[in-house]
C-alpha cells in the first residue's frame, strides 16, 4: 500500500479545514470500501482524516421527519424502529447490501460515497476515465454485463453500487454538509452526477466537504426496496429498485420511484411518477408503468438482460408497495423468492 498519513479528527471544523488544505488528503469513516481501494492501488491519499468519532452518530425527528448523524452505522440506521416503520425502503435497502460485519463499521455518509464496483475502475492495470481522467474506457469495448443502461457517456458506463442510495433518491432525502464555504444542504437526488466527461467526479460535493447528516422528510406512505443480485447476500445490486406511494384513500397521491444498478446514480423516473399520481392501483398500471420506465434504456453489448429483470422487478416492488401482492421473501431481496430462500436474513418487521 503506498504509505500515508493518518489523523483522528476532534471536531467538525479540524475535519473540514484539514482535508480542504490537503488536496491529497480524504475523509475516512468505516474505512470499509476507502481502505480497499487504497489496498488495490487505485486511490493514494496522502493523509487520512478519521472522521468516525465526531459527534454525528444521533438519530433524532426533525420537521416531522428524521436526522440520521453521517456516523451513524448501516446496522444501527436498518434497525432503528422509526426507520423500520416509516422508511421501510431504507432499512430493507441497508439489509441488502454486503454483510453484517461490513454494515456494522459502515456509515450513513461513507455508503453512499462508495465509488463504482466497475471492475476496469478497480483494475490499475485497465483503461478507466473514472480512475484516470483521459484514460479512455475498458467497459465500453469489454465485458459489461454489470454496467449502465441509462445515463452513461462515452466516457464511462459504470454504476453506482451503493444500495442505501436508491432507497434515499426515491424518499426525496436531504444532505446537509459542512464545507471549507459553510454549511449547505443538497436534495439527495442531486448528489451524485452523471457521467458526461467527466467521470472522475462522482458527486457534487468539494474537496473537503463534510456529510453531517442525512435527513429524512415527513412521509406517511409506504416504501419498499428490491435488489437482484448473483448470489444470495454478499453482492451488488445487478438491478434495485426503491417505491414510495402516498395514497388519498384508493387513489395514488404521490409516487417517487428510482432505480439501482443501472446508472451512475440512482436514477429517478419522474415520467413513470407522474403517470401514476390519480390512478388506483391496478396490475395493469404498474406493467404499463413498468415496461414505460424502461423504454429509453440504451444497453450495451453484455447488459441488454437488465431491461426485462429491471421491468420485472419495478412491477413486483409497486405491487408489494400498494399491497396489491404480499410482501415475499427476506428483506430488500427479490433473488430468495425468485431461488427458493435465504437462511440467516432477518425479514424487516412492517
Ligand atoms: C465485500 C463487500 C460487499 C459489499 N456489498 C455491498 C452491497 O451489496 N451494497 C452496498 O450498498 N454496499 C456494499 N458494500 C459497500 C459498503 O456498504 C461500503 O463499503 C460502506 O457502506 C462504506 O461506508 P464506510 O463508512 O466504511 O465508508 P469509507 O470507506 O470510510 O468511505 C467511503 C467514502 O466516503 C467518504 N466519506 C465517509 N464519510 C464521509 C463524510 N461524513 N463526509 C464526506 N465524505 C465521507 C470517504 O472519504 C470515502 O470516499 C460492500 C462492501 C464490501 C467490502
Amino acid at each position: 500500500m503506498h504509505p500515508f498519513q493518518y489523523q483522528r479528527a476532534e471536531s467538525i471544523a479540524q475535519a473540514v479545514a484539514t482535508v480542504a488544505k490537503t488536496p491529497t488528503a480524504t475523509f475516512i469513516a468505516g474505512g470499509t470500501s476507502h481502505v480497499d481501494l487504497m489496498k488495490e492501488h487505485v486511490h493514494q491519499p496522502s493523509l487520512l482524516v478519521d472522521v468516525s468519532a465526531l459527534p454525528l452518530k444521533q438519530i433524532t425527528a426533525f420537521e416531522g421527519g428524521l436526522r440520521i448523524g453521517a456516523g451513524v452505522s448501516n446496522t444501527a440506521a436498518a434497525y432503528y424502529p422509526t426507520i423500520q416503520q416509516q422508511y421501510a425502503a431504507v432499512s430493507e435497502a441497508l439489509l441488502a447490501g454486503a454483510s453484517v460485519q461490513i454494515r456494522n463499521m459502515a456509515s450513513m455518509a461513507g455508503n453512499p460515497l462508495q465509488r463504482t464496483r466497475c471492475p476496469y475502475f478497480r483494475d490499475p492495470t485497465q483503461a478507466c476515465n473514472k480512475r484516470e481522467p483521459g484514460s479512455g474506457c475498458a467497459a465500453i469495448g469489454g465485458y459489461n454485463h454489470v454496467h449502465a443502461v441509462f445515463g452513461a457517456s462515452t466516457a464511462c458506463v459504470a454504476t453506482h453500487p451503493s444500495d442505501l442510495a436508491v432507497a434515499l433518491a426515491a424518499l426525496d432525502a436531504r444532505v446537509q454538509t459542512t464545507g471549507p464555504r459553510g454549511p449547505r444542504t443538497i436534495a439527495f437526488p442531486e448528489l451524485h452526477r452523471l457521467p458526461g466527461d467527466t467521470p472522475h467526479l462522482d458527486t457534487v460535493l468539494t474537496h473537503g466537504e463534510l456529510i453531517t447528516s442525512i435527513d429524512l422528510p415527513a412521509f406517511t406512505g409506504r416504501s419498499h426496496y428490491l435488489k437482484v443480485r448473483e448470489r444470495a447476500s454478499y453482492a451488488y445490486a445487478l438491478v434495485s429498485c426503491a417505491v414510495a406511494l402516498e395514497m388519498d384513500g384508493p387513489t395514488i397521491r404521490r409516487a417517487r420511484l428510482a432505480l439501482g444498478g443501472v446508472a451512475h446514480k440512482p436514477w429517478r423516473l419522474p415520467a413513470i411518477e407522474a403517470m401514476l399520481v390519480g390512478q388506483q392501483p391496478t396490475e395493469k398500471l404498474f406493467r404499463t408503468a413498468a415496461q414505460a420506465a424502461f423504454a429509453d434504456a440504451k444497453p450495451l453489448e453484455h447488459n441488454t438482460y437488465k431491461i426485462p429483470m429491471g421491468r420485472n422487478l419495478l412491477e413486483r416492488a409497486l405491487l408489494e408497495t400498494s399491497g396489491l401482492r404480499p410482501l415475499h421473501g427476506p428483506a430488500g431481496t427479490a433473488f430468495a423468492a425468485s431461488v427458493g430462500g435465504v437462511a440467516g436474513e432477518m425479514a424487516v418487521p412492517r
